[in-house]
């Protein structure tokens, strides 16, 4: 019993020591990116706040543990900016930041991508019948991956809760200015392909296909499965 007592206390420690250099971890200067998001890696990343005004990370795990919150300084800059304008265009939701980039880039647990900083998961803002936000399930941290919504956006196990396609597409549309204004362009967005229907046929989604934002046309079924739950940015350097 002892001998356990003190293994968990080791293993605590490690995390602890792990953990320690993301609570102090400084941005500055412009990041490279190199190769591609399917393989590549990234020098000077920048790491996204853990929490800023209407938007946060959604795991500390993931943030502070698995070193999953970095990105591009280009990306970083978009980030802040998009959520800046979206307290104008949806001032009663806050946002969910889930996976990045590791600190040097490269190969990420349970991602294809997201090796070079220019690749973000963005979680899907969710609502209820009555149109009001619904945050319960922004709480659960990586298990969030492993939500299930039906065709129309509806959550598999709760039928008052739906995707909020409005907000999501409002969002997009902030990155989208807010990548321009930084030397970026929007290469692609992963989006269950039975949920784009419905995506696009919001006012906003509307707009988002105006602009010619391009969305994944068919995907692998495994990747088309995990799209759900958020939906995946991927910016290129101009
Ligand atoms: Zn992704």
């Amino acid at each position: 019993m002892r001998k356990r007592k003190l293994l968990g206390i080791l293993v605590l420690i490690s995390i602890l020591l792990l953990s320690i250099p993301n609570f102090f971890y400084k941005n500055s200067g412009s990041s490279i990116a190199h190769g591609s998001p399917g393989t590549g890696s990234l020098d000077n990343a920048y790491q996204l706040p853990y929490s800023f005004g209407n938007a946060s990370y959604f795991s500390p795990i993931s943030y502070y543990l698995l070193d999953d919150a970095f990105v591009h300084s280009r990306v970083y800059k978009t980030v802040v900016d998009s959520y800046a304008t979206c307290k104008a265009t949806c001032p009663d939701t806050h946002f969910k930041i889930m996976e990045c980039s590791r600190k040097r880039g490269g190969n990420m647990l349970l991602h294809r991508t997201h090796e070079n900083g220019l690749s973000i998961d963005f979680m899907m803002p969710l609502k209820k019948k009555n149109g009001k936000q619904r945050k319960r399930y922004d709480y659960m941290g990586l298990w969030h991956y492993l939500l299930k919504f039906d065709s129309d956006g509806q959550l598999s196990f709760d039928a008052k809760t739906e995707i909020d396609f409005e907000t999501m597409a409002k969002h997009i549309l902030a990155l989208d200015d807010a990548a321009r204004e930084n030397g970026l362009r929007i290469k692609k967005v992963i989006l269950k392909i039975n949920l784009k229907d419905d995506f696009f046929q919001t006012k906003s989604g509307q707009a988002v296909k105006r602009r010619g934002i391009y969305f994944a046309k068919s995907l692998p079924k495994v990747v088309d499965n995990m799209h759900d739950d958020h939906y995946h940015v991927d910016f290129v350097v101009q």
